[in-house]
């Protein structure tokens, strides 16, 4: 089981087959989004009062702590660890962007894009390397 944690806090996002963050929308009203622990599955849960559209930028911010989860690289991917059963530990980049189906797992040399739209980013950098492997 692939564990979830916050890079600021190095708390745990996952509880059950959920990860779960703090989301806000473009008109800045928060809601909590649940997503699938499994890279490339893009079901997600939410209460139906908290709206957002195919395509809005959402910020996605850790529960526990706060922090805003946005990733240095690009301001539409946030980033967490993950840690799987052999202790091994990934930075997961994911789009921040409603429907936009682009994820990446990184781990040392390695990439693992997944999702329709990965594509998407293949223009910047977390390092010649990932470029690469895209
Ligand atoms: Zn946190």
């Amino acid at each position: 089981m692939n564990d979830f944690r916050c890079p600021k806090c190095n708390d745990h996002l996952r509880v059950g087959d959920n990860l779960i963050f703090k989301v806000k929308n473009s008109r800045k009203q928060s809601g909590l989004l649940l997503l699938s622990p499994q890279i490339g599955n893009y079901s997600s849960i939410k209460h139906p009062s908290f709206e957002f559209k195919n395509g809005e930028i959402l910020e996605f911010f850790c529960p526990i702590c706060g922090s805003s989860l946005k990733s240095g690289i690009h301001q539409n991917l946030a980033m967490v660890w993950m840690v799987n059963d052999t202790g091994r530990s990934s930075d997961v980049y994911f789009s921040q962007v409603a429907g936009e189906e682009s994820t990446y797992a990184t781990h040392g040399d390695s990439v693992h894009a997944a999702g329709a739209d990965a594509g998407r980013y293949t223009y910047f950098k977390i390092g010649d390397k990932f470029k690469k492997y895209i």
